[in-house]
């Protein structure tokens, strides 16, 4: 008879000091076997993470300093996510939050104290001015917006006590470009911080910390995620010290994010580069279309010299993404334009954009002061994966059903 010995992965025997079944099924005497090497990265769930000691439990948020302590503050898939990102925009650390919006929220509560005052593009996500004119303001915080193309010119509008600058290239819906290292240059001669919302470049097209920015932040659930089917967020600081201070304020305000929504972001980190260009390449094509169109005045994408800030682009960015916007002709009533937009069916209606389904949202600026005068007129358009040409055919048919040309 040939004695195999027993390989190192094969399970370990039963334990049969442990008899009562419901303990078995809290504390197994058995395990699966060891050495599994795949490509995939694991999902680590957990909430409790074990000590070694009673001696050595510890509350503290900081993991690379500290070791893990709680899952709040991530676990290896979290952290796993937070690194390659952080490499990726070659920042310091990076934190992971359940969405783009609340590393938004963690940016301001981070860094903001009651008298504290912050300036904002008027190009700004919604939900980002939103929450200066709300909770922030209950807080104490004061805020002004800026023009986005402003640039150097943003010195005039400083005050003793403007700690913070926002800035987001190319804007929400508007697509302008902005003068990022001008605007830098000038926060920091006054001390204030500045932030970018660098969504739209997938913290990829835009080298925000090279343009001189201290904290850069991603909505994941973007072109990261890249599928609509999952919502994560990202805040990379620059240095220490206002990583630190990010980490103090994860911890109180509890944004965690979920270690299986990691998983598919890190999954979507795989394919980024791929999917990136097929999208950059397709939105060019649809643009350049658009644009010798009768029917419309403007197309909104910051690699066509119709879109403010265009030399900034060519000058700062290495690509461009899939999302971008059409201003219809003065005279389009806005019952044509939500006609356009119903008339479409290869784009869907709705919002958070950069997965692989073309998009197609209807705004109206009309009684908003600061932005654009293009009232109702202006659409933005995310293109997906699907063929460039078909798009166009959908956009030719919704095009001529629905705009009346004059
Ligand atoms: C979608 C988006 C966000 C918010 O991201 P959520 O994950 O939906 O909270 C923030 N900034 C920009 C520019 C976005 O487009």
């Amino acid at each position: 008879m040939i004695h195999v010995k027993p390989k190192e992965t094969e399970c370990p025997p039963y334990n049969r000091a442990m008899t009562n079944w419901t303990t078995k099924l809290i504390h197994p005497g058995v395990r699966a076997p060891k050495g599994f090497r795949s490509l995939a990265d694991p999902t680590w769930r957990g909430s409790t993470v074990l000590f070694p000691s009673a001696s050595a439990a510890s509350d503290n948020w900081d993991q690379y300093e500290a070791g893990y302590t709680y899952g709040l503050y991530g676990t290896p898939t979290t952290l796993e996510l937070a690194s390659r990102i952080c490499e990726l925009e070659n920042g310091y650390r990076t934190i992971i939050t359940p969405g783009g919006q609340s590393a938004i929220a963690l940016v301001n509560l981070a860094l903001l104290h009651a008298g504290d005052h912050v300036l904002i593009p008027e190009s700004i996500y919604g939900p980002n001015r939103k929450l200066a004119g709300t909770l922030l303001k209950r807080l104490g915080v004061e805020h002004s917006f800026y023009e986005p193309t402003i640039g150097a010119g943003i010195r005039e509008l400083f005050q003793p006590n403007t700690r913070l600058v926002w800035c987001e290239s190319p804007g929400s819906i508007t697509l302008e470009i902005q003068d990022v290292p001008a605007i830098a240059e000038a926060a920091h001669a006054r001390g204030a911080l500045v932030a970018i919302d660098n969504t739209w470049s997938a913290g990829v097209y835009f080298d925000a910390f090279a343009h001189g920015v201290d904290i850069t932040l991603q909505a994941l659930t973007k072109y990261v995620g890249g599928h609509s089917d999952l919502l994560l967020g990202s805040v990379t600081a620059r240095e220490e010290g206002t990583w630190k201070l990010l980490g103090a304020a994860h911890q109180v305000l509890g944004f965690a994010a979920s270690p299986d929504d990691c998983t598919l972001a890190l999954r979507g980190l795989k394919t980024l580069a791929v999917r990136l260009r097929a999208i950059e390449e397709s939105a060019l094509h649809v643009a350049h279309w658009l644009a010798a169109r009768p029917e419309i005045e403007r197309v909104l994408h910051p690699a066509l010299t119709s879109c403010p800030g265009h030399d900034i682009w060519k000058r700062d960015f290495t690509g461009s993404s899939g999302i971008f916007s059409i201003v219809f002709n003065e005279g389009t009533e806005k019952q044509e334009v939500l006609n356009f937009v119903d008339a479409l069916q290869l784009f869907k209606i709705g919002y958070s954009w950069a997965g692989v389904t073309s998009l197609a949202v209807a705004y109206d600026f009309s009684r908003r002061k600061g932005r654009p005068p293009v009232q109702h007129r202006i659409v933005r358009l995310n293109i997906g994966l699907e063929d460039s040409e078909d798009l166009i055919e959908d956009l030719d048919q919704a095009l001529r059903s629905a705009i009346h040309r004059s």
